[in-house]
């Protein structure tokens, strides 16, 4: 069964902008899908809709078999990392991490012992009683990563995790990511601007233009063909 599947998805803003045209998409699970294209061909909305985060204007969403159209955003078997990081400034790293579980009711013993968990995975168990701004680039998003695998999700979302750190930790994080796909067995989505990255992690690359999906392959037949 499809982890993940977009008919007929499409996208228009109050004010008319057209952000996603005809967007169509079977994604299997465990698969590690790239999203590519230039800036402003819909990327961002493509990930907002999935999330819930943005309404879909036109088409169906299902996540598994259940259609997730108006699901809201807790609901949805889903968990997201942003860009900048998006943490609570005033919470320490175990709240931050813990948060999102606790809105859900999860025992807390459990949230305890899954921010433990992902703590170790993500090497940062000697951060958890630190506040954000105590922490490096590459340690925030290690957090933002860590608070959507507490919620153990059927789907991550990340739109460019990467892009606010410098070329070597970026390197690193980027073999990072991969081993945590590969030890969750889960499905991610990633959208990024950066070639490597595609190249490197996805397992399938949407390459899209102004809306439309342009090319869906692997990165092989994308990138090495002649
Ligand atoms: P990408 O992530 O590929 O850069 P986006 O999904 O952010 O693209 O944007 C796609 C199009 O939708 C762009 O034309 C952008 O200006 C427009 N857009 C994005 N967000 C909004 C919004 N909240 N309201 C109106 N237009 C938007
Ligand atoms: P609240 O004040 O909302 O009850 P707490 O700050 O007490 O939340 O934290 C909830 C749970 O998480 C408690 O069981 C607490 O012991 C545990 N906890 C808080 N910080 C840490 C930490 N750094 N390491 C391990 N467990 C923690």
């Amino acid at each position: 069964m499809a982890s993940l599947s977009l008919k007929g998805i499409y996208k228009k803003y109050p004010g008319g902008v057209v952000a996603v045209s005809d967007f169509n998409l079977e994604i299997e699970d465990k698969e590690f899908i790239i999203l590519v294209g230039p800036s402003g061909c819909g990327k961002s909305t493509t990930l907002r809709m999935i999330a819930g985060l943005e309404e879909i204007t036109e088409g169906d969403l299902y996540i598994g078999d259940r259609r997730v159209n108006d699901v809201v955003p807790k609901d949805r078997d889903i968990a997201m990392v942003f860009q900048n990081y998006a943490l609570y400034p005033h919470m320490t790293v175990f709240e931050n991490m813990a948060f999102g579980l606790k809105l859900r009711k999860v025992p807390k013993d459990e949230i305890k012992a899954r921010v433990e968990e992902a703590a170790r995975i993500l090497d940062i168990s000697h951060l958890l009683d630190r506040k954000p701004k105590a922490l490096s680039g590459g340690q925030r998003q290690r957090v933002a990563l860590g608070r959507a695998i507490v919620r153990e999700p059927q789907v991550f979302l990340l739109d460019e995790p990467l892009s606010n750190l410098d070329a070597k930790l970026r390197a690193q994080m980027r073999t990072e990511i991969t081993k945590l796909h590969h030890r969750l067995g889960t499905t991610f989505i990633y959208v990024t601007h950066d070639q490597t990255e595609a190249m490197t992690m996805g397992t399938r690359i949407v390459v899209m233009k102004d809306g439309f999906i342009q090319q869906v392959d692997t990165p092989q037949n994308l990138y090495d063909k002649p």
